[in-house]
């Protein structure tokens, strides 16, 4: 049986939802072996998402990136594999799409540090509170 702890709180960003790679990151996370347990199409409002990154408030990016992803609707997913954090990040590529690998998500279809395409949590905590923050207990399958 799964547990919480193999899950990962995933979002394809407003750069790639404005580009049409929905479809093609959701291939991808079908193709490594994750299984989505939750998922909606939503526009944050500037108040959800500086809560989300309120970790970043003091960096000089903070207003860019909220800029950014209040710029149109992105995807929130629940993501659900063995690893499922470290397995998204691998996945994903390091932060800077321009020094991304070919074949990662971000280096796919990211074009900066900043409009990099995708999210996932960095730690199995972040990631409970992460998807706490996004979905009610209810909308998880
Ligand atoms: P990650 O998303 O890979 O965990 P961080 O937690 O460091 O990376 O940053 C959160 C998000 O803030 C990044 O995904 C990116 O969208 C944005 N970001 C990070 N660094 C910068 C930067 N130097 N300039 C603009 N945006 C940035």
């Amino acid at each position: 049986m799964s547990t919480a702890g193999n899950r990962t709180f995933a979002i394809i960003k407003p750069d790639a939802v404005r580009a049409g790679n929905i479809g093609n990151i959701i291939q991808r996370i079908n193709d490594h072996g994750f299984k989505i347990r939750a998922m909606k199409l939503m526009h944050m409002t500037r108040e959800v998402a500086g809560g989300f990154y309120a970790v970043h408030r003091e960096r000089p990016f903070f207003g860019e990136l909220v800029d950014f992803m209040t710029s149109g609707p992105c995807v929130v997913l629940a993501l659900e594999k063995d690893n499922a954090v470290q397995a998204w990040r691998d996945l994903m590529g390091p932060t800077d799409s321009t020094k991304a690998p070919k074949g990662t998500i971000r280096g796919d279809f990211g074009t900066s540090v900043g409009e990099n395409a995708s999210h996932g949590s960095d730690s199995e905590e972040n990631a409970k509170i992460e998807l706490s923050y996004f979905f009610n207990a209810t909308e998880f399958c």
